[in-house]
């Protein structure tokens, strides 16, 4: 399928190209010491992982350890209430560790495995990749070290305790707000000092190249099996696709199996309390060109030009970018971005609760909002939405914040 000049037949030979750009888009921006390690990972990448003993273990792991393939659910009850669209969901939420985050820590686990690496490096925010990077490396046998701002530390005391459970070395940073970035900022720190026996593990199609690409490759089993399972299913492809973007993990795995199909395709990103710089972190909407983070994408900046501070009641999506085959594929428009702001996502989450007996995270709650809306603008086909991950790890803070309904 041609769409804008790009032919998407091979859209996954020439995208991204050798440096890792989607456009102009992507790329590498880091110190001399770090490009060396990520030129490390890129080689053992492109050729540890093509090969089928690589290929073939991952997907034993995928099947015996994580519970793939996830099945798609028909939303029966929902898509009645709305009228003649059939609402279906991919289930992330049962994916082992209840999101779809596990899907690359596996593999990025696996492949630090394969390069003889003994410990595996990463950031966390509200914990949600630190933990699925911790059930990766007590799975595998690996070190891990989780850095974690304090500040996150006190607020996701269950994350926390979840990621010591599992093995894992959580480290306090105490530098600046005391929250992600900073947290980045020290993990990023650590390894350029320890390349030589770690890995570093990017939480989502971030950072410098190889990890927007290679985050996006272990995302696609979501896509693949997608696909099959829903014209298995129906005998056709839905007419729409949804998924919230965060990072962007989740939707780029999703998005990548129907990209050459004639399928509308939405990511949705986080309206927060509103449009104003600070309430939301929806990037790709609001945002501008420029590099965070060792790569170039959209992102929302402050009057320095710094990532400005966001918002959204998702932890999971509070990002001021989004990885650049987003900003690529946004560009293009050959994915639509919207955006769904607390409230409705909210309402999402109990109206799957209530109606289909599925709590969702409510990063994923975004995404169905969407598609709900979507089904009533539609009036008939269907949806397919990917819902990223379960709820329990929410419950407590929509009863505080919201009330039970
Ligand atoms: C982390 C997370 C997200 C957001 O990350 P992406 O990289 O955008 O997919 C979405 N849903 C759940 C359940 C998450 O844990």
């Amino acid at each position: 399928m041609i769409y804008n000049d790009i032919d998407f037949d091979t859209y996954f030979k020439n995208y991204p190209d050798k440096n890792g750009y989607f456009g102009k888009y992507g790329g590498s921006y880091v110190s001399p010491e770090l490009q060396a390690a990520m030129d490390e990972i890129t080689e053992a990448y492109f050729t540890i992982c093509k090969s089928s003993k690589f290929i073939s273990e991952l997907r034993r792991i995928r099947k015996e350890f994580q519970g793939r393939p996830t099945p798609i659910s028909h939303l029966e009850r929902l898509s009645g209430s709305i009228g003649n669209v059939q609402l279906y969901v991919k289930r992330e939420d049962l994916n082992h560790s209840g999101a779809h985050k596990l899907n690359h820590c596996m593999g990025e686990a696996l492949l630090a495995k394969y390069m003889g690496k003994t410990k595996v490096i990463a950031e966390t925010g509200a914990g949600q990749h630190g933990v699925a990077l911790a059930t990766a490396a007590a799975y595998f046998g690996l070190k891990c070290d989780i850095y974690m701002g304090a500040v996150d530390i006190k607020k996701q005391a269950p994350n926390v305790a979840r990621m010591k459970i599992l093995g894992a070395n959580v480290i306090e940073v105490t530098e600046g707000l005391q929250t992600l970035k900073e947290a980045v900022d020290a993990a990023f720190e650590a390894y350029s000092k320890e390349y030589k026996d770690a890995i570093y593990c990017i939480g989502s199609v971030l950072g410098p190249h190889p990890f927007p690409v290679m985050v996006r490759d272990f995302q696609s089993v979501v896509g693949i099996e997608a696909r099959e399972q829903f014209i298995g299913m129906t005998g056709e492809l839905p007419d729409a696709i949804v998924a919230c973007v965060g990072g962007g993990s989740n939707a780029a795995g999703f998005f990548s199996g129907f990209l050459n199909d004639p399928v509308d395709i939405y990511g949705i990103e986080p309206l927060g309390r509103g449009p104003k710089l600070g309430d939301h972190a929806a990037s790709l909407k609001y945002g501008t060109e420029g590099i965070m983070h060792g790569f170039n994408s959209i992102m929302l900046k402050d009057d320095q030009g710094n990532p400005a501070p966001v918002y959204s009641c998702a932890s999971g999506l509070d990002y001021p970018s989004s990885g650049p085959e987003h900003a690529f594929l946004h560009d293009l428009g050959r994915v639509k971005y919207d955006v769904v702001g607390d409230d409705d996502a909210i309402d999402a989450f109990y109206a799957l609760s209530r109606m289909e007996g599925i709590i969702p995270a409510i990063e994923s709650s975004h995404a169905v909002a969407y598609g709900i809306k979507l089904a009533k603008e539609l009036g008939r086909g269907s949806v397919l939405i990917n819902l990223s991950g379960r709820g329990d790890k929410d419950m407590d803070y929509v009863i505080e914040k919201y009330g039970m309904r």
